[in-house]
């Protein structure tokens, strides 16, 4: 028995999912850690709730997903007191997302001092963009000096949704050209050569590309200094705007994308601009990244939009049959693992995204490759 245990710890929520090779053996969340009202009042009470109420026996290692590895970590890396250390010295590059995931791999230390702890990173899959993908142009000095380039994230869902698409289309993965497009609360898109990332459409933070369900995606940055100085809010009210009230729900006034579809079927016009600008925006990625390619064997559509969203499937991709991209309506509309007609030469595919499972298999590798080496 080697069992893994994937922890994905937020700022008021751990999720944890308990693996036995590929199988879920265990699953579960705590949620509203520290909020008035919720039953847990720190990580440690959380993590250490998680830990009484498994069977821990057989127990390898553990596989912290960390949103932001900066440019020090590349790959997944086995976690000591130096890589804890670097992980901190990050925090202001993801100050909302790496100060929880160091406490659950600080908690997680204390109580399973002799497992092995592997971080697994969102953004080390993007490593392999060249230069010209990630470098903003901007003072060259001062993006050194700050760390201000793209680093881009969902990297353990691209490179997992990526494979599985070479599979499903029976391509080798290390030939494919493919196009992962991320559709959950947050969203981002990828552009895969030969399972490796060369483009990605998230940047220095979380926030840049694709609209998102609170989040704004790309916008002009002239924006922010527009706000600041002429509607007078401070740059935290902007930055709460962007990241809270922005994507869907500022243009719908609802993050959900159930209800927003449900609001487009009754004719409700901000719930139609809305899916407009959503789809309109994923469209564009895909024309850049089939640009950035030259070709594509494949757009993989994953996460809850992605993976239930005929509506938007459908809508991002129209009227593309010039470039060979097209959507059978019959298969899309049941999320059949292929949308296109048989014979496109771009095949649309639906594929469920598992970032525990990536985070498990990369973990294990991780061990392996220590041992090995
Ligand atoms: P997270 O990024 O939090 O993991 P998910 O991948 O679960 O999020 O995606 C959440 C989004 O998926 C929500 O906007 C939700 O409305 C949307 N979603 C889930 N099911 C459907 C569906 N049947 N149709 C349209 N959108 C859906």
């Amino acid at each position: 028995m080697t069992r893994i245990l994937v922890l994905n710890t937020g700022s008021s929520s751990v999720k944890y999912r308990l693996f036995d090779g590929t199988a879920t053996v265990a699953k579960g969340l705590v949620e509203r850690i520290g909020e008035p009202g919720g039953e847990v009042h720190d990580h440690e009470t959380a993590l250490r709730q998680i830990m009484e109420g498994i069977d821990l026996a057989g127990l390898v290692a553990v596989g912290h997903r960390v949103v932001h590895g900066g440019s020090e970590f590349t790959r997944a890396t086995v976690i000591d007191d130096e890589v804890a250390a670097t992980i901190a010295r990050l925090v202001p590059l993801a100050p909302l997302h790496n100060p929880p995931a160091l406490s659950g791999i600080d908690v997680a230390r204390k109580l399973l001092p002799e497992v092995p702890q592997v971080a697994v990173f969102d953004t080390a899959f993007h490593a392999t963009i060249p230069p010209e993908g990630v470098t903003y142009a901007i003072d060259a000095g001062l993006a050194q000096r700050w760390g201000v380039r793209r680093y881009g994230f969902h990297g353990t869902s691209h490179a997992y949704v990526a494979r599985r698409t070479a599979e499903l289309i029976g391509v080798p993965a290390d030939r494919a050209d493919i196009i992962t497009v991320h559709l959950g609360n947050g969203a981002s898109a990828c552009a895969v050569r030969g399972g490796r990332s060369v483009a990605t459409s998230m940047g220095m933070a979380p926030q840049g590309g694709l609209v998102m369900g609170t989040r704004s995606g790309d916008i002009d940055p002239a924006i922010v200094f527009h706000l600041h100085r002429v509607a007078g809010l401070s740059i935290d009210e902007v930055e709460d705007m962007l990241t809270r009230h922005a994507g869907m729900r500022g243009l719908a006034g609802e993050n959900d994308m159930r209800e927003v579809e449900r609001r487009l079927a009754e004719g409700d016009p901000a719930a139609t601009l809305a899916v407009d600008v959503y789809c309109r925006r994923i469209r564009e990625y895909v024309g850049a990244y089939l640009a950035v390619l030259g070709r594509a064997d494949a757009i993989a559509f994953t996460a809850g939009v992605g993976q239930h969203s005929p509506i938007v499937r459908g809508r991002a991709l129209a009227g593309m049959t010039a470039l060979g991209i097209s959507v059978d309506p019959e298969r899309n509309e049941r999320n059949a693992p292929v949308i296109s007609p048989d014979g496109a030469p771009v095949a649309v595919c639906v594929v469920p995204t598992d970032e525990e499972l990536e985070i498990a298999e990369q973990t294990r590798a991780t061990l392996d490759g220590r041992v090995a080496g």
